[in-house]
């Protein structure tokens, strides 16, 4: 039993001050929380909830960073032990529009949906205990709460309307601070994403996600009178349709292994209905397991949306834009993550939750860095969905609070030990660099007329 019991047992105590701490702050993290869940913000315009970010990290001592891709907050706190590696806790801050949820803002129609509020309960949690213990004076390393916007990838016409003003470039929160260089400086990171999913349990580890490119499509046809005159029109809603068919005829030749997901939606459909439509707008994602499944599906949609230009003699410009990288978890800090799950919410609570086909542009930092993406409970209902609420305050907002701040102490204390173990085994297949230039390189428009 030599110095790693010692070890062991000096980061157990850590962690039990640290889970004290937050204790005693608990109905402070909660009610952030249900404040956040009251005021949903869709993303890039986080304004109020990002205030509350910084004024919270403000009043443990930090001196948050505001403004970071327009509404990221950044707080650091540096180790008192040492120069050793950089741990990000992240946590999301944007909500997203689902028709008739009932907490819906009603200007916006933003809710939160997919319990992000819960993400950031979490992380101030974590500051606030890793604070209150006195953490930072064992950590070999700095953490950094940092606040980010703009997960859910929606409000296309907004995001596209302010990157060609020149404020933004990626539509995504994580992709512009890749970009903007505010994550520079960080070696690993990890945030932890509420779920509704009973079968992913108290909490559950994925091995990986989808990515996904975006797509928004114009057809363009001829206005008409459509009682009158409708063989002088040419009707960009039918074109728009059969483009549609034809992607939905494609499904058959999406590989299972691939986890290929594409969802149109029609965001403008028509004038006024005495008008055969001369314009009619799509959105859609093109999603899949890795980047040659994704790039192999996306030449087959733009093929599709083609057909239907041809067929009605309209014409249809697509416009690609880069989403998501796919998402590999990091096998050591999932190993981690696992202990000090089963330690909090028991064997039987932790599931290993393997591929998912939604995507994050957590994906994103995974190409440059080791990351870990876990899900916790406390939410019912479907995720997206009108029906979602958290229904576990402790387990939705405080126990991600614990759990963040016990990985900090497993990555950081001991020198950091527990980083260096990450970095040295990691083995991300991109630069900085080369994951801008690749991201850049997917975005492009294309106008097809028959
Ligand atoms: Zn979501
Ligand atoms: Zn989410």
């Amino acid at each position: 039993m030599g110095d790693r019991m010692a070890d062991r047992l000096s980061r157990d105590e850590l962690k039990r001050r640290v889970y004290a701490a937050i204790d005693r702050r608990a109905e402070e993290i909660v009610a952030v929380g249900e404040r956040i869940r009251r005021h949903p913000e869709l993303g890039f315009k986080e304004a109020r909830t990002a205030a509350l970010v910084a004024e919270t990290l403000g009043r443990l001592g930090r001196e948050p960073k505001s403004g970071l891709a327009l509404t990221g907050v950044r707080a650091d706190l540096p180790g008192g032990a040492g120069g050793g590696p950089t741990l990000a806790l992240l946590g999301e801050l944007d909500a997203l529009v689902v028709a008739g949820h009932p907490e819906a803002d009603p200007v916006t129609g933003a809710a939160h949906a997919c319990g992000h509020n819960a993400q950031i309960a979490g992380l101030l949690g974590a500051a606030m205990g890793l604070a209150d213990a006195g953490a930072a004076d064992h950590l070999g390393g700095r953490v950094v709460f940092f606040a980010v916007p703009a997960e859910e990838y929606g409000d296309l016409e907004w995001r596209i309307a302010e990157a060609r003003a020149g404020r933004l470039e990626f539509l995504g929160g994580k992709p512009e601070l890749l970009r903007l260089g505010h994550l520079d400086d960080i070696d690993l990171a990890m945030m932890i994403h509420t779920t509704a999913q009973p079968e992913h349990r108290k909490a559950g580890v994925p091995t990986s996600n989808n990515g996904c490119v975006v797509k928004t499509i114009r057809y363009v046809g001829k206005a008409a009178h459509a009682g009158g005159a409708p063989h002088r029109g040419v009707n960009a809603l039918y074109a728009a349709q059969i483009g549609l068919m034809a992607i939905n005829a494609l499904r058959e030749t999406f590989r299972d292994e691939d986890t290929i997901r594409v969802h149109p939606i029609i965001t403008h459909g028509g004038s006024q209905v005495n008008v055969i439509p001369a314009e009619v707008r799509l959105e859609t994602y093109v999603r899949g397991k890795s980047v040659e499944a994704i790039l192999d599906a996306e030449a087959k949609v733009d093929r599709a949306l083609r057909a239907g230009a041809l067929a009605l003699g309209a014409k249809v410009e697509i416009e690609t834009l880069p989403g998501y990288m796919p998402m590999t978890c990091d096998p050591t800090m999932a190993a981690l993550f696992r202990e000090n799950a089963v330690a909090l919410v028991g064997e039987d609570q932790f599931v290993v939750v393997g591929h998912r086909t939604g995507s994050t542009d957590m994906g994103d930092l995974s190409q440059i860095m080791p990351v870990l993406h876990p899900y916790m409970g406390g939410a019912r209902g479907t995720g997206h969905g009108a029906d979602y609420e958290i229904e576990d305050r402790e387990l939705a907002y405080v126990a991600p609070a614990k759990m963040l701040a016990a990985m900090a102490v497993d990555l950081l204390a001991d020198g950091a030990a527990g980083a260096r173990a990450v970095l040295a085994a990691a083995k991300p297949p991109m630069t900085r660099e080369g994951y801008l230039a690749f991201q850049r390189g997917l975005a492009r428009r294309a106008v097809y007329e028959s």
